[in-house]
């Protein structure tokens, strides 16, 4: 079973504290292609993603504790404005990624968080069975800033097998092959590369070639 802790969060945006649910303990069986995650116990994602019910800002319990400057304030507060937000309204799973996503883009966070957040998008979007588009348009952004965090290196060199490896899945997926051979064979220049990535880079490219 999924299980939750009440804890109360300050909004570091409008300073409003408010009371969420904290996951503390889920169950994951099997893991999809482009790493989602098949939870056993229902999808826990949409609740690490708490929502001020006052101004709409969204984040992890950890973007709750970290303090954001005036500047970064007004840029988030700007973004919140535009997406009117009534109070107590609820966000569904996908969505709350969505908006994490763009305040992370607006506070500066860096492309490889931002990435992150998008292939959840993407994922709970396919689980809570939105319609094919919002999850194409998350998974091209989820690319995108794979592909910036790579150019700007934010990635170690651990974590680079992986990194390749989902550029070509989620390019693969959205039908651009020629990205995803380009990075499903820049897997063979890095060293060490776990086999059962080998095995699944090998599945997936077969499906192109
Ligand atoms: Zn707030």
């Amino acid at each position: 079973m999924t299980e939750f802790e009440a804890k109360t969060l300050a909004c570091p945006c409008c300073k409003h504290e408010f009371e969420t649910q904290l996951v503390t303990g889920f169950r994951i069986g099997e893991k999809e292609t482009d790493f989602c995650p098949r939870y056993l116990d229902g999808n826990p994602l949409p609740n690490f993603i708490h929502v001020c019910p006052k101004c709409g800002f969204v984040g992890f319990e950890a973007d709750y504790r970290t303090p954001l400057d005036e500047d970064k304030i007004k840029r988030v507060n700007t973004l919140l404005a535009g997406f009117h937000w009534t109070e107590g309204q609820t966000l569904g799973g996908a969505e709350r990624y969505r908006r994490a996503a763009l305040i992370g883009i607006y506070s500066g966070k860096r492309s490889a968080v931002v990435a992150d957040l998008y292939l959840q998008a993407t994922w709970c979007s396919r689980m809570e069975g939105e319609p094919d588009d919002e999850e194409k348009g998350a998974r091209r952004k989820a690319v995108k800033y794979f592909e910036l965090a790579l150019a700007a290196e934010e990635f170690s060199p651990d974590d680079l097998p992986v990194v390749h490896y989902l550029i070509g899945e989620l390019s693969r997926r959205l039908g651009d092959d020629k990205k995803a051979l380009k990075h499903f064979e820049k897997m063979d220049d890095l060293e060490k590369v776990d086999p059962w990535l080998i095995e699944w880079r090998d599945k997936q490219k077969a499906l192109i070639t």
